[in-house]
């Protein structure tokens, strides 16, 4: 069976691809060092502990594991965070993955699938954000995997180094089977907080500025399943074996949802009240992130068959209720 590595496999994302991955005949390798991963997230695969910036020990692990492929998703992705700590973004998310595309073409191992973000566009009024959008980031974490996207393009061009580039919009819900889902420390994304909120577990949701020029005042996301999301990740992978060459991918479903839009679902969802306020904006944040391309629909065959708002907050809200990773 063909081994892929899979970098932050412990992580959210990185977990469900592993499943994914098994699911379709692979063997995912999780490397990761558990600063925001969690061990009992590693189920479907071995476990390598390391850090993006060990070269000697990732060479080790592509010496040990031979893999066809690399899943690059170990990164920091808080954009928050990156507004007040931007070398960290740069320290981690770039220098991080140089570090691992070096080794991988040190290796051998010519096919990368990365993990980028619709953040990496920034603001655009009325345009419809397509994989030809000018990309002009507005906070260090869109910046950080935007440079990443750059460094891959000149390993193609100096060595051959085949990639898929998915540039995700908003990410949400769990595995419908329950073995694996969200769970970040601390948490910051919009549903996990909201859910958090309706079960007690914090005292409430602060919506994060209610001046958007939108049709309620707050900002609106293309929120997609991450089973679904996974589920891509897996094609660009065939597509990358099956030699189609080079190519990015928006993530999304073309439908967007407003803060207020998710808050309503998951009263409906949960039938309980969301205790919620509502604040100043966050820093770093667009207006409207919504994903206009059809490109992963028509040349992959990705079909978001899970990506309900309704479904995504029943998958998450189950997944609250169950969760059983380490705290
Ligand atoms: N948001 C919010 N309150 C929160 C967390 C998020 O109002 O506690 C808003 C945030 O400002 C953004 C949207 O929800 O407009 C999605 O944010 P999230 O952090 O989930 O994802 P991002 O869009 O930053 O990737």
């Amino acid at each position: 069976m063909s081994t892929v590595l899979v970098t932050g496999g412990a992580g959210y994302i990185g977990s469900h691809a592993c499943k994914a991955l098994a699911r379709a005949g692979f063997v995912p390798v999780t490397y990761d060092n558990l600063v925001t991963g969690w061990q009992d997230a590693v189920k479907f695969g071995p476990f390598e502990k390391g850090d993006l910036s060990d070269r000697a020990r990732l060479d080790e692990v592509f010496a040990r594991h031979q893999p066809v492929a690399v899943m690059h998703f170990a990164a920091l992705s808080q954009v928050g965070e990156a507004m007040s700590r931007p070398g960290l973004y740069w320290r981690n998310n770039v220098e991080g993955s140089l570090t691992l595309i070096e080794a991988a073409v040190a290796a051998g191992c010519m096919n990368f699938v990365f993990s980028s973000t619709c953040a990496t566009y920034g603001e655009h009024d009325n345009v419809v954000l397509d994989e030809t959008t000018p990309q002009e980031p507005l906070n260090a974490y869109g910046a950080s995997k935007r440079a990443v996207e750059n460094i891959l393009r000149d390993f193609e061009a100096a060595y051959g180094l085949q990639h898929v580039i998915f540039r995700y919009f908003n990410v949400a819900g769990a595995d419908e089977e329950g073995e694996v889902g969200e769970h970040h420390r601390p948490e910051t994304h919009l549903i996990p907080v909201m859910l958090e909120a309706i079960d007690g577990k914090r005292l409430g949701l602060t919506i994060h500025g209610t001046d958007y020029d939108t049709a309620d005042g707050t900002c609106i996301r293309d929120y997609v399943h991450v089973m679904d999301l996974v589920e891509a990740h897996v094609l660009g992978l065939t597509w990358l074996q099956e030699g189609r060459g080079s190519r990015v991918f928006n993530l999304g479903t073309g439908t967007g949802f407003s803060v207020r839009e998710v808050i309503d679902a998951s009263r409906t969802v949960t039938n309980r009240e969301v205790p919620c306020s509502e604040g100043p904006r966050r820093a770093g944040d667009a207006t409207k992130l919504v994903s206009g391309s059809t490109r992963a629909a028509q040349e992959l065959g990705w079909e978001p068959r899970r990506s309900t708002m309704k479904k995504m907050i029943a998958d998450a809200w189950q997944w609250h209720l169950d969760g059983r990773y380490e705290r």
